[in-house]
């Protein structure tokens, strides 16, 4: 048996079951290589003797440089954009990663380099040199549930024609950040039977571009809205009633975040709630909407099950994963993460909001 350094911290999630996650752990780290083959072995063979499959992802959105004010500092020009932080969270659960976008004559080498020491294929990142990278800034508020956006300067986003190169057209999930559902359409004209389609979007086309994104929403399997898009979408301030609308809409399944609060899915059978985390060091919320999905379709793709406990967990990845990302400045926290910190805060979701069964069933 040949466990990776990702795979030993995952299964022991995988094992995670209430009763035995302690005593298990405790084992695993009193036990040499060949006791803990042996212990392990009839817990494992679901899990070792099935070759993971995985399922390769194409992400499109924007790659930028944003301005970021918060209560805790300033940082003037970072790297950024939708698709800058679902590509560096979906590689810690998959490579490479299939990544289309454009950046203008002013985008580092050492921005580049950044990509690539993730083994992000960026192939498809088109550099434009007639003009500028997008251009983002923000400032929040003192709650940080609230931001006010300063500026945005669209430069070569403008013209963004997102063309997907032959490699990645038959990418198996295909994740559209946040872009006009006119381009998000255009990169579904272009792949191959994807397996997911999943689709964030903003107030700002739900409001100003509502029949292409209505167009778009056909096509598509996920929606990650917050809870504030998914009632101006619906038209229906019930989060439960709103949901049942916007899944008539074309996407069967739905994820609301809740910022800070956690996050719902709906699905054609169930209804889930994830806990929030606890965060103690929260600097920076940019990007951890764009986080959570990339979590979400990094878990989808490195189990290659698309099930409906599946989808359960690869909301707790995308929370996990969004809770790193708010703990510094803008990308910052997605380049130094290691599996072990993933396992383990995926476990203390878990544990966040497991309930004890009682011996006693009576009320
Ligand atoms: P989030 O905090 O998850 O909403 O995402 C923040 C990221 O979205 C920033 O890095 C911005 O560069 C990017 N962004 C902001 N406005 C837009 C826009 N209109 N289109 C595409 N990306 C945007």
């Amino acid at each position: 048996m040949f466990l990776t350094n990702f795979e030993f911290p995952r299964l022991i999630v995988i094992l995670n079951d209430e009763s035995s996650r302690i005593k298990i752990q405790k084992k695993i780290l009193s036990l040499s290589t060949p006791d803990y083959h042996s212990y392990l072995k009839p817990k494992i063979k679901h899990f070792v003797h099935r070759k993971p499959e995985y399922m390769s992802i194409l992400v499109v959105g924007s790659v930028a440089y944003d301005g970021i004010e918060t209560p805790f500092g300033k940082v003037d020009r970072i790297l950024g954009g939708s698709a800058t932080y679902i590509s560096l969270t979906a590689s810690y659960f998959q490579k490479p990663m299939n990544l289309v976008g454009v950046v203008g004559n002013d985008f580092s080498d050492e921005d580049i380099q950044r990509f690539k020491d993730k083994e992000i294929d960026i192939d498809g990142l088109q550099i434009d040199e007639s003009g500028k990278t997008f251009f983002w800034k923000g400032r929040y508020h003192f709650d940080l549930n609230n931001r006010d956006t300063l500026d945005t300067q669209l430069n070569v986003f403008e013209h963004f024609n997102p063309v997907i190169p032959e490699k990645y057209r038959n990418s198996k999930i295909i994740c559209l950040g946040n872009i006009a559902p006119a381009l998000q359409g255009k990169v579904l004209d272009q792949v191959n039977n994807p397996d997911l389609v999943i689709l964030d979007t903003m107030n700002f086309w739900i409001e100003g571009d509502r029949e292409e994104l209505m167009r778009t929403l056909n096509r598509v399997d996920v929606l990650i809205i917050n809870d504030s898009e998914a009632r101006e979408l619906s038209g229906e301030p019930n989060l439960v009633k709103a949901s049942d609308k916007i899944r008539n809409m074309g996407p069967k399944i739905l994820i609301i975040k809740k910022g800070e609060h956690g996050a719902l899915l709906f699905t054609n059978s169930s209804i889930f709630s994830a806990p929030a985390y606890p965060i103690i060091d929260i600097f920076d919320p940019t990007g951890a909407g764009d986080t959570f999905l990339g979590g979400f379709a990094g878990w989808l793709g490195r189990s290659g099950d698309l099930s409906d406990d599946n989808f359960r967990r690869a909301v707790i990845y995308g929370s996990a994963m969004a809770s790193f990302c708010v703990e510094k400045f803008g990308p910052e926290r997605l380049f130094d993460l290691t599996p072990t910190e993933i396992a383990d805060r995926y476990t203390e979701f878990r544990a966040l909001s497991a309930i004890p069964l009682q011996s006693d069933k009576s009320f």
